[in-house]
Protein backbone atom coordinates (compact mmCIF):
# COMPACT_ATOMS: atom_id res chain seq x y z
CA UNK A 1 0.00 0.00 0.00
CA UNK A 2 1.25 3.15 -0.93
CA UNK A 3 -1.09 6.11 -1.58
CA UNK A 4 -5.16 5.38 -0.40
CA UNK A 5 -7.84 7.71 -0.55
CA UNK A 6 -11.67 7.53 0.34
CA UNK A 7 -14.32 10.19 0.54
CA UNK A 8 -16.68 9.71 4.01
CA UNK A 9 -18.40 12.86 3.70
CA UNK A 10 -19.60 15.72 0.83
CA UNK A 11 -21.45 18.62 1.02
CA UNK A 12 -22.01 20.18 -2.38
CA UNK A 13 -18.95 19.67 -3.95
CA UNK A 14 -16.76 19.79 -1.11
CA UNK A 15 -15.21 16.20 -0.02
CA UNK A 16 -14.26 15.04 3.58
CA UNK A 17 -11.81 12.25 3.08
CA UNK A 18 -8.95 9.94 4.52
CA UNK A 19 -5.53 9.67 2.48
CA UNK A 20 -3.42 6.96 3.71
CA UNK A 21 0.14 7.35 2.72
CA UNK A 22 3.06 5.02 3.93
CA UNK A 23 3.64 8.06 6.75
CA UNK A 24 -0.08 8.65 8.40
CA UNK A 25 -3.04 9.22 7.49
CA UNK A 26 -4.75 12.36 6.85
CA UNK A 27 -7.84 13.98 6.67
CA UNK A 28 -9.02 16.04 4.10
CA UNK A 29 -9.27 18.65 3.34
CA UNK A 30 -5.96 19.65 4.27
CA UNK A 31 -3.65 22.73 4.77
CA UNK A 32 -0.09 21.72 4.32
CA UNK A 33 2.63 24.24 6.29
CA UNK A 34 5.46 24.57 3.50
CA UNK A 35 9.03 23.77 5.01
CA UNK A 36 11.09 24.74 2.25
CA UNK A 37 14.16 23.79 3.19
CA UNK A 38 13.40 20.86 5.15
CA UNK A 39 12.19 23.34 8.11
CA UNK A 40 8.49 25.26 8.58
CA UNK A 41 10.90 28.62 9.14
CA UNK A 42 10.57 29.22 13.05
CA UNK A 43 8.47 26.56 14.01
CA UNK A 44 10.21 23.53 15.48
CA UNK A 45 8.46 19.52 14.71
CA UNK A 46 7.32 19.03 17.83
CA UNK A 47 5.12 22.46 17.98
CA UNK A 48 3.55 21.45 14.47
CA UNK A 49 2.77 17.93 15.84
CA UNK A 50 0.46 20.06 18.39
CA UNK A 51 -0.57 22.00 15.87
CA UNK A 52 -1.96 19.27 14.11
CA UNK A 53 0.18 19.80 11.14
CA UNK A 54 -0.56 16.23 9.38
CA UNK A 55 1.74 16.86 6.05
CA UNK A 56 4.09 19.17 5.30
CA UNK A 57 6.20 20.44 2.04
CA UNK A 58 9.31 20.45 1.33
CA UNK A 59 10.99 22.03 -1.80
CA UNK A 60 13.17 19.87 -4.16
CA UNK A 61 14.99 22.97 -5.28
CA UNK A 62 16.14 24.51 -2.54
CA UNK A 63 17.30 20.83 -0.49
CA UNK A 64 18.85 19.63 -3.78
CA UNK A 65 20.94 22.60 -3.76
CA UNK A 66 21.46 22.18 0.39
CA UNK A 67 22.08 20.13 2.15
CA UNK A 68 22.36 18.29 -1.48
CA UNK A 69 20.62 14.59 -1.99
CA UNK A 70 22.79 12.71 -1.02
CA UNK A 71 22.97 14.64 2.62
CA UNK A 72 19.48 13.55 3.07
CA UNK A 73 18.92 10.13 1.74
CA UNK A 74 21.84 8.96 4.10
CA UNK A 75 19.52 10.55 7.11
CA UNK A 76 16.37 7.75 5.75
CA UNK A 77 15.79 10.89 3.53
CA UNK A 78 13.77 13.89 4.85
CA UNK A 79 11.56 11.78 7.60
CA UNK A 80 14.99 10.87 9.30
CA UNK A 81 16.73 13.81 8.57
CA UNK A 82 14.20 16.31 10.04
CA UNK A 83 12.86 13.87 12.47
CA UNK A 84 9.09 14.28 11.11
CA UNK A 85 7.02 11.04 11.68
CA UNK A 86 4.34 12.23 9.69
CA UNK A 87 3.75 12.15 5.81
CA UNK A 88 5.70 14.82 3.59
CA UNK A 89 4.92 16.26 0.26
CA UNK A 90 7.86 17.73 -1.89
CA UNK A 91 7.14 19.87 -5.33
CA UNK A 92 9.11 18.54 -8.28
CA UNK A 93 11.67 21.98 -8.28
CA UNK A 94 10.00 23.00 -11.81
CA UNK A 95 8.08 25.97 -9.76
CA UNK A 96 11.03 27.15 -8.23
CA UNK A 97 13.08 27.12 -11.37
CA UNK A 98 10.41 28.52 -12.90
CA UNK A 99 10.74 31.29 -10.63
CA UNK A 100 14.35 31.89 -10.91
CA UNK A 101 13.73 34.00 -14.70
CA UNK A 102 16.73 35.72 -15.65
CA UNK A 103 19.04 32.11 -14.18
CA UNK A 104 17.10 29.76 -16.02
CA UNK A 105 16.85 28.04 -19.92
CA UNK A 106 14.29 25.92 -20.75
CA UNK A 107 14.45 23.23 -23.74
CA UNK A 108 12.79 20.04 -24.20
CA UNK A 109 15.32 17.98 -22.39
CA UNK A 110 14.76 19.99 -19.14
CA UNK A 111 15.80 23.42 -17.59
CA UNK A 112 19.30 24.50 -16.98
CA UNK A 113 19.36 26.87 -14.01
CA UNK A 114 21.94 28.96 -12.25
CA UNK A 115 21.44 28.08 -8.37
CA UNK A 116 20.87 31.64 -6.18
CA UNK A 117 23.06 30.42 -3.74
CA UNK A 118 26.43 30.60 -5.78
CA UNK A 119 25.56 30.98 -8.66
CA UNK A 120 26.73 27.86 -9.71
CA UNK A 121 25.35 25.71 -12.79
CA UNK A 122 22.34 22.86 -13.07
CA UNK A 123 20.07 20.78 -14.87
CA UNK A 124 16.44 19.80 -13.91
CA UNK A 125 15.03 17.22 -16.26
CA UNK A 126 11.65 15.06 -15.44
CA UNK A 127 14.19 12.27 -14.85
CA UNK A 128 16.57 14.15 -12.66
CA UNK A 129 14.02 15.77 -10.48
CA UNK A 130 12.50 12.39 -10.10
CA UNK A 131 15.75 11.00 -9.04
CA UNK A 132 15.78 13.78 -6.63
CA UNK A 133 12.65 13.41 -5.24
CA UNK A 134 13.04 9.77 -4.57
CA UNK A 135 15.99 10.54 -2.71
CA UNK A 136 14.77 13.38 -0.65
CA UNK A 137 11.36 10.29 0.07
CA UNK A 138 8.31 12.03 0.42
CA UNK A 139 5.52 9.83 0.95
CA UNK A 140 3.57 12.41 -2.32
CA UNK A 141 6.35 13.39 -5.13
CA UNK A 142 5.51 15.53 -7.85
CA UNK A 143 5.67 15.37 -11.77
CA UNK A 144 8.28 17.45 -13.53
CA UNK A 145 6.49 20.64 -15.07
CA UNK A 146 6.73 24.02 -16.73
CA UNK A 147 4.53 26.50 -14.41
CA UNK A 148 3.66 28.79 -17.57
CA UNK A 149 4.24 32.34 -17.06
CA UNK A 150 0.97 35.27 -17.16
CA UNK A 151 0.17 36.50 -19.11
CA UNK A 152 1.32 34.16 -21.85
CA UNK A 153 -0.72 34.11 -25.25
CA UNK A 154 -2.14 31.05 -27.00
CA UNK A 155 0.53 29.60 -28.64
CA UNK A 156 3.05 29.79 -25.96
CA UNK A 157 0.02 28.56 -23.59
CA UNK A 158 -0.58 25.26 -25.51
CA UNK A 159 3.15 24.55 -26.01
CA UNK A 160 3.75 25.26 -22.76
CA UNK A 161 1.09 22.48 -21.65
CA UNK A 162 1.92 20.21 -24.47
CA UNK A 163 5.49 20.00 -22.97
CA UNK A 164 3.85 19.74 -19.43
CA UNK A 165 2.12 16.33 -20.61
CA UNK A 166 5.48 14.78 -22.23
CA UNK A 167 7.43 15.96 -19.10
CA UNK A 168 4.50 14.04 -16.80
CA UNK A 169 5.24 10.95 -19.39
CA UNK A 170 8.83 10.77 -18.04
CA UNK A 171 8.64 11.79 -15.15
CA UNK A 172 6.46 8.13 -14.23
CA UNK A 173 8.49 6.39 -16.66
CA UNK A 174 11.32 7.20 -14.58
CA UNK A 175 9.37 6.55 -11.26
CA UNK A 176 7.76 3.03 -11.96
CA UNK A 177 11.80 2.31 -13.02
CA UNK A 178 13.13 3.76 -9.52
CA UNK A 179 10.81 3.58 -7.03
CA UNK A 180 12.01 0.78 -4.97
CA UNK A 181 15.07 3.25 -4.72
CA UNK A 182 13.19 5.15 -1.87
CA UNK A 183 15.54 5.63 1.42
CA UNK A 184 12.72 3.77 3.89
CA UNK A 185 11.66 1.79 0.16
CA UNK A 186 12.07 -2.29 -0.47
CA UNK A 187 15.37 -1.40 -1.46
CA UNK A 188 16.66 0.22 1.64
CA UNK A 189 19.45 -0.53 4.00
CA UNK A 190 18.94 -1.58 7.66
CA UNK A 191 17.89 2.02 9.42
CA UNK A 192 20.20 4.26 10.37
CA UNK A 193 21.15 6.37 13.38
CA UNK A 194 18.94 9.38 12.23
CA UNK A 195 15.49 6.81 11.89
CA UNK A 196 16.10 4.68 15.25
CA UNK A 197 16.45 8.15 17.05
CA UNK A 198 13.41 9.97 15.19
CA UNK A 199 11.45 6.39 16.13
CA UNK A 200 12.34 6.78 19.58
CA UNK A 201 11.76 10.27 20.35
CA UNK A 202 7.90 9.67 19.58
CA UNK A 203 7.52 5.85 20.87
CA UNK A 204 4.66 6.07 23.22
CA UNK A 205 6.48 3.81 25.73
CA UNK A 206 9.18 6.01 26.15
CA UNK A 207 7.41 9.49 26.02
CA UNK A 208 4.10 9.12 27.49
CA UNK A 209 3.32 12.56 26.24
CA UNK A 210 0.96 14.11 24.09
CA UNK A 211 3.03 13.92 21.40
CA UNK A 212 3.37 10.15 21.70
CA UNK A 213 -0.21 9.88 22.12
CA UNK A 214 -0.42 11.42 18.89
CA UNK A 215 1.97 9.65 17.19
CA UNK A 216 0.05 6.30 17.63
CA UNK A 217 -2.86 8.18 16.34
CA UNK A 218 -1.14 9.70 13.29
CA UNK A 219 2.60 7.73 12.73
CA UNK A 220 2.23 4.69 10.63
CA UNK A 221 4.94 2.06 10.36
CA UNK A 222 6.22 2.31 7.18
CA UNK A 223 5.71 -1.45 6.06
CA UNK A 224 8.21 -2.83 3.31
CA UNK A 225 6.30 -3.05 0.91
CA UNK A 226 5.43 0.16 0.44
CA UNK A 227 6.27 3.34 -1.32
CA UNK A 228 6.17 6.76 -3.10
CA UNK A 229 3.16 8.12 -4.80
CA UNK A 230 3.83 10.42 -8.01
CA UNK A 231 1.09 13.19 -8.14
CA UNK A 232 0.45 14.36 -11.69
CA UNK A 233 -0.22 18.37 -12.54
CA UNK A 234 -2.61 19.58 -14.86
CA UNK A 235 -1.22 23.11 -16.75
CA UNK A 236 -2.78 25.17 -19.47
CA UNK A 237 -2.50 28.88 -18.73
CA UNK A 238 -5.63 30.70 -18.24
CA UNK A 239 -7.41 28.83 -21.24
CA UNK A 240 -10.18 26.88 -20.24
CA UNK A 241 -9.77 24.21 -23.06
CA UNK A 242 -6.45 24.10 -22.64
CA UNK A 243 -6.47 23.33 -19.00
CA UNK A 244 -9.47 20.09 -19.95
CA UNK A 245 -6.98 18.95 -22.30
CA UNK A 246 -4.08 19.23 -19.87
CA UNK A 247 -6.18 17.53 -17.32
CA UNK A 248 -7.43 14.55 -20.19
CA UNK A 249 -3.89 14.05 -20.92
CA UNK A 250 -2.54 13.58 -18.05
CA UNK A 251 -5.14 11.36 -16.41
CA UNK A 252 -4.61 9.10 -19.78
CA UNK A 253 -0.42 8.67 -18.68
CA UNK A 254 -2.56 7.72 -15.11
CA UNK A 255 -1.47 9.09 -11.76
CA UNK A 256 -3.14 8.36 -7.99
CA UNK A 257 -3.68 12.08 -7.14
CA UNK A 258 -3.94 14.98 -9.95
CA UNK A 259 -2.65 18.79 -9.17
CA UNK A 260 -3.80 22.10 -10.37
CA UNK A 261 -0.27 23.98 -10.82
CA UNK A 262 0.51 27.20 -12.56
CA UNK A 263 -2.07 29.45 -10.47
CA UNK A 264 -1.63 32.44 -8.36
CA UNK A 265 1.06 33.79 -10.80
CA UNK A 266 -0.20 37.42 -11.01
CA UNK A 267 -3.44 36.55 -12.15
CA UNK A 268 -6.74 38.45 -10.60
CA UNK A 269 -8.60 36.08 -7.82
CA UNK A 270 -11.48 35.60 -9.75
CA UNK A 271 -10.10 33.93 -12.97
CA UNK A 272 -7.54 31.77 -10.10
CA UNK A 273 -11.22 30.63 -8.79
CA UNK A 274 -13.12 30.16 -12.10
CA UNK A 275 -10.04 28.34 -14.11
CA UNK A 276 -10.20 26.40 -10.33
CA UNK A 277 -13.64 25.19 -10.61
CA UNK A 278 -13.63 24.57 -14.68
CA UNK A 279 -10.43 21.74 -14.27
CA UNK A 280 -12.34 20.26 -11.00
CA UNK A 281 -14.53 19.45 -13.40
CA UNK A 282 -12.35 17.07 -15.46
CA UNK A 283 -10.60 15.71 -12.58
CA UNK A 284 -11.00 11.66 -11.21
CA UNK A 285 -13.92 12.08 -8.38
CA UNK A 286 -12.10 9.19 -6.56
CA UNK A 287 -8.64 10.32 -6.49
CA UNK A 288 -7.09 13.52 -4.20
CA UNK A 289 -6.88 16.33 -6.07
CA UNK A 290 -3.89 19.12 -4.94
CA UNK A 291 -4.54 22.44 -5.67
CA UNK A 292 -0.76 23.95 -5.20
CA UNK A 293 0.46 27.75 -3.97
CA UNK A 294 -2.94 29.21 -2.68
CA UNK A 295 -3.98 31.04 -0.67
CA UNK A 296 -5.85 33.50 1.74
CA UNK A 297 -8.19 31.69 4.74
CA UNK A 298 -11.00 32.65 2.68
CA UNK A 299 -9.66 31.77 -0.17
CA UNK A 300 -8.43 27.87 1.10
CA UNK A 301 -11.89 27.42 2.60
CA UNK A 302 -13.89 28.42 -0.54
CA UNK A 303 -11.66 26.13 -2.78
CA UNK A 304 -12.37 23.50 -0.51
CA UNK A 305 -16.01 23.98 -1.23
CA UNK A 306 -15.81 23.58 -4.88
CA UNK A 307 -13.95 19.75 -4.30
CA UNK A 308 -10.27 20.54 -3.61
CA UNK A 309 -8.34 18.32 -1.20
CA UNK A 310 -4.86 19.35 -0.84
CA UNK A 311 -3.80 23.04 -0.57
CA UNK A 312 -0.02 24.23 0.55
CA UNK A 313 0.54 28.16 0.64
CA UNK A 314 3.63 29.79 2.59
CA UNK A 315 1.07 33.16 3.09
CA UNK A 316 0.53 32.02 6.93
CA UNK A 317 4.56 31.60 7.55
CA UNK A 318 5.65 34.48 5.26
CA UNK A 319 2.76 36.76 6.09
CA UNK A 320 3.71 36.32 9.77
CA UNK A 321 7.66 37.27 9.80
CA UNK A 322 6.65 40.05 8.11
CA UNK A 323 4.29 40.89 10.91
CA UNK A 324 1.11 40.31 9.03
CA UNK A 325 -1.46 37.76 11.20
CA UNK A 326 -4.65 36.71 10.42
CA UNK A 327 -7.53 36.39 13.03
CA UNK A 328 -11.19 36.07 12.96
CA UNK A 329 -11.56 39.30 12.90
CA UNK A 330 -9.53 39.66 9.82
CA UNK A 331 -5.87 40.76 9.04
CA UNK A 332 -4.32 42.14 12.14
CA UNK A 333 -0.66 44.18 11.01
CA UNK A 334 1.09 43.88 14.21
CA UNK A 335 3.27 46.67 14.03
CA UNK A 336 0.94 49.01 14.36
CA UNK A 337 1.53 51.00 17.03
CA UNK A 338 -2.51 50.91 18.36
CA UNK A 339 -1.45 47.64 19.78
CA UNK A 340 1.60 49.32 21.95
CA UNK A 341 -0.80 49.47 25.13
CA UNK A 342 -3.25 46.42 24.14
CA UNK A 343 -3.64 43.74 27.10
CA UNK A 344 -5.76 41.56 24.96
CA UNK A 345 -4.92 38.32 23.18
CA UNK A 346 -4.26 38.82 19.26
CA UNK A 347 -7.17 37.07 18.58
CA UNK A 348 -9.98 35.75 21.57
CA UNK A 349 -11.49 33.26 19.16
CA UNK A 350 -8.34 31.82 18.57
CA UNK A 351 -7.23 28.64 21.10
CA UNK A 352 -3.38 28.34 19.82
CA UNK A 353 -0.66 28.85 22.68
CA UNK A 354 0.24 32.60 21.61
CA UNK A 355 -3.49 33.98 21.84
CA UNK A 356 -3.76 31.74 24.90
CA UNK A 357 -0.76 33.39 26.57
CA UNK A 358 0.41 36.79 24.88
CA UNK A 359 -0.39 39.78 24.53
CA UNK A 360 -0.64 42.40 21.17
CA UNK A 361 1.16 44.98 23.26
CA UNK A 362 3.73 42.23 23.47
CA UNK A 363 3.61 40.57 20.01
CA UNK A 364 3.67 44.68 18.72
CA UNK A 365 7.00 45.42 21.10
CA UNK A 366 8.40 41.82 20.17
CA UNK A 367 8.24 42.70 16.51
CA UNK A 368 9.27 46.62 16.98
CA UNK A 369 12.74 44.89 18.79
CA UNK A 370 13.50 42.71 15.95
CA UNK A 371 13.39 39.66 18.55
CA UNK A 372 13.58 36.40 16.64
CA UNK A 373 10.52 35.07 18.79
CA UNK A 374 8.19 37.93 17.29
CA UNK A 375 8.65 35.81 13.71
CA UNK A 376 8.39 32.13 16.02
CA UNK A 377 5.14 33.17 17.73
CA UNK A 378 3.41 34.61 14.98
CA UNK A 379 4.33 32.20 12.82
CA UNK A 380 2.60 29.99 15.41
CA UNK A 381 -0.75 31.79 15.38
CA UNK A 382 -1.00 32.10 11.95
CA UNK A 383 -0.52 28.02 11.29
CA UNK A 384 -2.64 27.37 13.83
CA UNK A 385 -5.22 30.11 12.29
CA UNK A 386 -5.00 28.15 8.85
CA UNK A 387 -5.11 24.55 10.27
CA UNK A 388 -8.05 25.52 12.44
CA UNK A 389 -9.98 26.95 9.61
CA UNK A 390 -9.44 23.52 7.40
CA UNK A 391 -10.34 21.19 10.72
CA UNK A 392 -13.83 23.55 11.20
CA UNK A 393 -13.92 23.01 7.01
CA UNK A 394 -13.81 19.21 7.76
CA UNK A 395 -16.15 19.16 10.60
CA UNK A 396 -18.88 21.37 8.54
CA UNK A 397 -18.72 18.67 5.42
CA UNK A 398 -19.26 15.79 7.98
CA UNK A 399 -22.15 17.63 9.09
CA UNK A 400 -22.89 17.71 5.59
CA UNK A 401 -24.05 21.22 5.96
CA UNK A 402 -24.69 21.99 1.98
CA UNK A 403 -26.02 25.53 1.28
CA UNK A 404 -24.36 27.04 4.92
CA UNK A 405 -21.30 25.28 4.12
CA UNK A 406 -19.15 28.61 3.39
CA UNK A 407 -20.61 30.93 6.20
CA UNK A 408 -21.12 28.48 9.13
CA UNK A 409 -17.48 27.81 8.14
CA UNK A 410 -16.63 31.43 7.68
CA UNK A 411 -18.84 33.90 9.29
CA UNK A 412 -17.28 37.11 9.13
CA UNK A 413 -17.21 39.75 5.80
CA UNK A 414 -14.52 39.45 3.97
CA UNK A 415 -11.91 42.63 5.00
ZN1 LIG B 1 -3.78 32.18 17.99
Amino acid sequence: MSLSFEINSRSGNARGGRLITPHAEIETPVFMPVGTVASVKGVPQDILEDLGAQIILGNTYHLYLRPGVDTVRKMDGLHGFMSWRRAILTDSGGFQVFSLNELRKVNEEGVTFRSHLDGSSHFFSPESAMEAQIGLGADIIMAFDECTEYPADQARMRASMEMTARWAARSKKYFEEHKSEVPWGPASEIPTLAAKSAARMVHPDQNPTSRANDAREMGYPVSGDSTQSLFGIVQGGMDRALRKESAERTIEIGFPGYAIGGLSVGEPRELTREIVESTLEHLPRDKPRYLMGVGTPEEIVEYASLGVDMMDCVLPTRAARHGLLFTSEGKVSIKQARYAQDAGPLDANCGCRVCNRYSRAYLRHLYASNEVLAQVLNTIHNLSFYLDTMRRVRHSISLGEESRFLSSVWSRPKP
